[in-house]
């Protein structure tokens, strides 16, 4: 099946239009016509070689949600004319350890990314900056009635990215959150601590967003900018989930967590960060890195979402935006993810 797309024709080039081959539905395959795909800084970071060589020509999006138009004969859990996710990966072994623990993100043989990895044929996945894609059944995921499809869009990746950690490191009533960066993924784990019940602080750049972040779920909301911020909120924190996409000053935010206190990692910066061990040491605190969620955390965190009426912030746009979108979302001007209408690629 020959379809639209948008895709990076080298590393740092603008995207352009373009038709992709997607393959005939095969017995456990889900065949989705995609209607919103979000963008997330990943695909900004990939498309401008941040993380190293890619397979150009790469069509970015891991953020899908859409219809379901075509089930293969052995699919029973999807059906046609389901709304459904789609997230960042399409497949992995299946048998490994950590796949059998649900834990399908760190399969030991690698998981396949949904775009820019090499797929069990042998093919260059594909992603969601497209009119349709092809997915194994049980790479795909339900979208609860009663979320905005378009807003559930970046639940595939920034939702699960946040809710991971905030659950695995328990925020939750009487545990003080912070969130480090307030962009897609952060304005998610604002919304998501709040609604586990957690007391949740921004900490940003500058104060810009700062009636945002409270509207969002914020209880506290603080500038970076200030170096007043690191003195007045030493050892306040029990989890602090840092977002941002460059490097910062690592041992600046250890010090702002008491005895015990993690900060989690999900930040993506291509350059190495270090830490001084006494960050750590002085505090028994620790640093950890989280990717993604499992496919089964993935469902649990869209009925959560579902259940307590949350979705992401939107800008919808259409596809020929998106080498805007990318440089908005660069110079942190993105309210709070952008969301392509891929009808505007038919
Ligand atoms: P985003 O929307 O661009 O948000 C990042 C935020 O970080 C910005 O809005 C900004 O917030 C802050 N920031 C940016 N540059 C900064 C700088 N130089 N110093 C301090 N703060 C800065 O990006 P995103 O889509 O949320 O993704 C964030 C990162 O997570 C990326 O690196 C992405 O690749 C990574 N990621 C990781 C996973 C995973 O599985 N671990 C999954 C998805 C994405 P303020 O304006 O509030 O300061
Ligand atoms: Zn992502």
């Amino acid at each position: 099946m020959r379809v639209n797309a948008y895709a990076a024709p080298a590393a740092g080039e603008p995207l352009a239009r373009v038709t992709i081959d997607r393959r005939e539905v095969g017995p456990n395959d889900v065949l989705i016509q995609i209607e919103y795909a979000g963008i997330c800084h990943s695909d900004i970071h990939t498309v401008n070689g941040d993380w190293g060589p890619q397979p150009f020509p790469v069509v970015p999006g891991h953020e899908i949600v859409g219809l379901v138009t075509d089930v293969g004969s052995d699919v029973n859990r999807h059906h046609v004319g389901d709304r459904v996710g789609v997230g960042c990966m399409v497949n992995s072994c299946g048998e490994c350890v950590n796949c059998r623990a649900g834990d399908e993100q760190y399969c030991v043989k690698g998981n396949i990314g949904t775009y820019a990895a090499t797929d069990v044929d042998g093919t260059t996945t594909q992603g969601g900056y497209s009119t349709h894609v092809v997915v194994d059944a049980d790479f795909v995921l339900r979208i609860p009635e009663g979320i905005d499809p378009v807003a559930a869009a970046p639940l595939l990746c920034a939702g699960i990215t946040t809710y991971a950690p905030l659950r695995r490191w328990n925020a939750g009533p009487g545990r003080q959150v912070a969130v480090v960066g307030l962009g897609g993924l952060g304005h998610m784990a604002v919304k998501i601590a709040h609604a586990l019940g957690a007391e949740v602080t921004v900490l940003s750049q500058s104060l810009k967003k700062q009636e945002d972040g409270l509207r969002l779920g914020a209880d506290h909301y603080y500038a970076t900018e200030d170096p007043a911020t690191f003195e007045q909120l030493a050892s306040r924190f029990d989890l602090i989930l840092n977002t941002v996409s460059a490097r910062i000053d690592l041992d600046a935010y250890l010090g702002l967590l008491g005895v015990d206190g993690t900060l989690v990692n999900v930040g993506a910066p291509p350059e190495p960060l270090s830490v001084n061990v006494f960050s750590l040491i002085g505090g028994r605190r620790s640093f950890a890195g989280s990717m993604i969620g499992g496919i089964a955390l993935t469902q649990e965190m869209l009925d959560f979402c579902a259940e307590h009426g949350i979705a992401a912030d939107v800008e919808v746009i259409a596809a020929e935006k998106v080498n805007e979108a990318y440089e908005r979302v660069l110079a942190s001007d993105v309210r709070y993810r952008f969301v392509i209408d891929t009808a505007t690629l038919t």
